[in-house]
């Protein structure tokens, strides 16, 4: 095995003597020394051939990413790389073996790379050779690493579910596997481990957790990828409080740890509610302000048209009036009808107030506008009315696009934020009925609220960080009866209860504990604490947008004999 590291060596070692391995990063020829890096995965030295080196043809012969072994002793640097660790040092070779050789790369491993990502993820083993995605995969490693520690020395257990499995309530598609021994049947690859989870809390596992793959067939988007992982957690006996304790202590220790950074005790809380109404979201970015206000109650009345709507809210840009050109403005409306708002009215403050609905209001509403915001000199007012969802939605949005724009978010900042108390339903248009938020076992803040699906609140909660759902979790029905209510309220059948979660319902007979739950996505967590919003950038084999793995080329087209032997055509 590799005794040494390319980046353990500093001008302490000096005429030490060394043997290392890697890969040949750069190579130089000067005045006729041959300087080469010798990269590592720990970093770069730089290794000196000189020409009465025995090894000095055999050096010549080396290109970019030949794989060597080399001995030499460490001697001080003429000239010092102040961009290396190894900066002051350099190994002066005595023995070289070129122990692989490399065809020319289909790019330069860089760490301003300008190849398309496709082709980077061709060739993802030689993307992963950049420092770049080399750290990220390092700093995952660090994350998995310390949530164990930390989650053990609580005394949780770490217990692996099935793959292979029913389908599980997430509400994504499922991805199925067709079964060979049972002709016409599948399994289902688990959304997450929900149901698995709970049936360890009735076995007695008390506290559980899982870094556990999850697999969803839904649309992409930048931070979603069909295969993922979430660090799953279940405990029995607890409330939300102890939850929140948790999850706090876990990201502060990591947060600690890794980064070196104070996280407070206590992460602060918002109703969903609240964060629909001020933020237009329920994963509000608190980095900043610019939260949105309510202006119905001046319309009330009103005679302008436009504002006889719903609601009637605004953002304010603080002290941007100049930056917002009315090309730039009408760019925001085509933003906002992304969201299906129609209408987006402005006013800039000054002495001279331009806008483009001003005028028509009576003095009465123009007076408390202007009081109700407390503008000031160069702030712009950003108006849109309609239905509430379009409304918040659409100002959400456009609160985050323009604080990018005007570059109001300060990058250095960890923004945690629990949101509790959402919405026990919610209506899919798709299915053109009410269904589960969270999940069909979230306990409901109030049965007695279970009849009025609009008002009626679960105890779910999430954690956010800086805009990013980090995790999802809730309280879960442990009293069969209540189980039984909401699956009637949600239309579940006795037979699909019965087809779908038969067993939990069974299991739920022999004395269920209370019990909680919550699964941090250990991608997003990566993602914001490595500072990029791709997700493939911390995946070490990712897939495309659209699901497809360049590098296998998976999916792919089955044999014959495959699909025969598990009773299956395939409609061309
Ligand atoms: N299984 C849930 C999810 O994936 C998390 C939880 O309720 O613990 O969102």
């Amino acid at each position: 095995m590799k005794k040494y590291n390319n980046n353990d060596f500093s001008i302490k070692d000096i005429d030490k003597e060394v043997t290392l391995y890697g890969w040949a990063s750069k190579k130089r020829n000067l005045g006729g020394i041959i300087f080469i890096d010798l990269r590592d995965r720990s970093g770069i030295i730089q290794l000196v051939i000189n020409p009465d080196n025995p090894n000095y043809d055999l050096a010549l012969q080396i290109k970019n990413e030949y794989v060597l072994e080399i001995t030499g002793v460490i001697k001080k640097r003429e000239h010092s790389n102040p961009n290396l660790k190894t900066g002051e040092v350099e190994v002066l070779v005595s023995s070289l073996t070129i122990l692989n050789k490399s065809e020319e790369l289909p790019f330069e491993i860089s760490d301003d790379i300008t190849a398309l990502e496709d082709t980077r993820l061709k060739y993802r083993y030689l993307d992963l050779r950049r420092n770049q995605l080399k750290n990220n995969l390092i700093m995952r490693h660090k994350i998995v690493t310390e949530i164990r520690n930390y989650l053990n020395n609580l005394d949780f257990l770490e217990i692996e579910t099935p793959i292979l499995c029913k389908s599980t309530p997430e509400g994504a598609r499922d991805y199925l596997v067709p079964s060979r021994i049972n002709k016409g049947s599948f399994y289902a690859l688990p959304q997450s481990p929900q149901l698995f989870k709970q049936l360890l809390m009735v076995s007695g596992m008390e506290k559980y957790y899982q870094i556990a793959r999850c697999f969803r067939d839904e649309d992409l988007r930048a931070d979603r990828q069909p295969e993922f992982t979430q660090i799953d957690i279940e405990m029995s006996f607890v409330t939300e409080e102890d939850i929140f304790k948790l999850v706090e202590g876990m990201f502060k220790q990591l947060f600690k740890n890794i980064k070196n950074i104070d996280l407070p005790n206590v992460f602060p809380r918002i109703k969903y509610v609240d964060a629909i109404n001020m933020y237009g979201s329920d994963k509000p970015d608190t980095r900043f302000e610019m939260l949105i206000n309510d202006l119905t109650s001046i319309f009330k009345n009103t005679n302008f048209t436009p504002f006889q709507k719903e609601e009637v809210n605004c953002i304010v840009v603080k002290n941007k009036a100049d930056f917002y050109s009315r090309k730039k403005i009408d760019e925001l409306l085509e933003f906002i009808k992304i969201y299906d708002a129609d209408n987006l009215f402005w006013l800039k403050y000054s002495d001279q107030i331009s806008s483009s609905f001003y005028k028509n209001l009576s003095v009465e509403e123009q007076n408390s506008l202007i009081k109700n915001l407390s503008l000031e000199e160069n702030d712009l007012v950003l108006i849109v009315s309609g239905k509430r969802k379009i409304v918040k939605t659409a100002l959400g949005a456009l609160r985050l696009k323009i604080a990018k724009e005007i570059d109001i978010i300060d990058k250095d900042k960890y923004n945690f934020l629990w949101v509790t108390d959402f919405p026990m339903f919610e209506y899919s248009e798709k299915e053109n009925r009410y269904i589960a938020c969270h999940h069909p076992f979230t306990m409901p803040n109030d049965v007695n609220m279970l009849d009025d699906k609009e008002n009626c609140y679960a105890r779910a909660y999430d954690i956010v960080l800086n805009g990013y759902e980090l995790a999802s979790g809730s309280i879960r029905i442990h009293d069969p009866k209540i189980q039984q209510i909401v699956f009637e309220k949600l239309g579940i059948s006795k037979e699909e209860q019965e087809a779908k979660f038969g067993f939990l319902l069974e299991a739920f007979k022999y004395g269920v504990p209370p019990h909680a739950g919550i699964a941090p996505g250990l991608e997003r967590l990566t993602m914001l604490m490595c500072n990029t919003d791709n997700i493939r950038d911390v995946v070490a084999f990712p897939k495309t947008a659209s699901a497809y793995d360049l590098l296998t080329k998976a999916p792919s087209t089955v044999s014959e004999n495959q699909l025969k032997d598990l009773g299956i055509e395939v409609i061309k």
